[in-house]
């Protein structure tokens, strides 16, 4: 099995009520098991426009699944939450990533990973140290603890909202 990182993000339709409805799809994933699920971080969009205030958490998955299907499956439950792709970084309402598969580093046409914009956000370090093991190390050996240190925390505020009964 591989333990992979995927990224919760909402901030349309009820946000808590999607990320939910994720944690429950990510569950029933096949060949796969749902392990931990961060807090719930709340913070404001960076997108285009004015926008709804988002959601954010982390999941720690067991799989096997290849990672292109992994993608599939997950950008199948966006599709299923009402997800629509129109304008780059626009309100929606379930945005699922893979932040990290194993120790593995993948350049595609689909898929980058580690994630491209893990080292610099603060609503997926933050998160993601929570369900990561002590000392993490990214694939490319840089130290998790390093990368949250050097990211503000920001307007990012943890709510008391569980997803997942770790
Ligand atoms: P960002 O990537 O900056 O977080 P986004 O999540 O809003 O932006 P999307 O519109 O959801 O971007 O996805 C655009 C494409 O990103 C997807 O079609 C997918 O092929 C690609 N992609 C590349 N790497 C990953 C990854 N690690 N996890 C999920 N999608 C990825
Ligand atoms: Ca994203
Ligand atoms: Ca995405």
């Amino acid at each position: 099995m591989i333990t992979a990182y995927i990224a919760l993000g909402s901030n349309l339709q009820n946000p808590e009520h999607q990320l939910r409805s994720a944690v429950t799809a990510l569950a029933a994933l096949p060949d796969s098991r749902l392990q931990q699920v961060s807090s719930v971080y709340r913070s404001a969009a960076v997108g285009p426009g004015a926008q709804p205030d988002y959601l954010n958490a982390v999941a720690r998955l067991l799989t096997t699944l290849p990672p292109e299907t992994l993608l599939d499956a997950l950008q199948r439950q966006e599709q299923a939450q009402g997800r629509t792709r129109n304008i780059r970084w626009q309100a929606r309402t379930l945005d699922l990533d893979i932040l990290l598969y194993g120790s593995a580093i993948i350049e595609t046409e689909r898929l980058t990973i580690p994630h491209g914009a893990l080292g610099r956000r603060n609503f997926v370090l933050y998160p993601l140290l929570q369900v990561c093991p002590a000392n993490f190390v990214l694939p490319d050996g840089t130290d998790l603890d390093t990368l949250v240190r050097d990211c503000p925390v920001g307007d990012l505020e943890k709510t008391g909202l569980q997803l997942h009964d770790n």
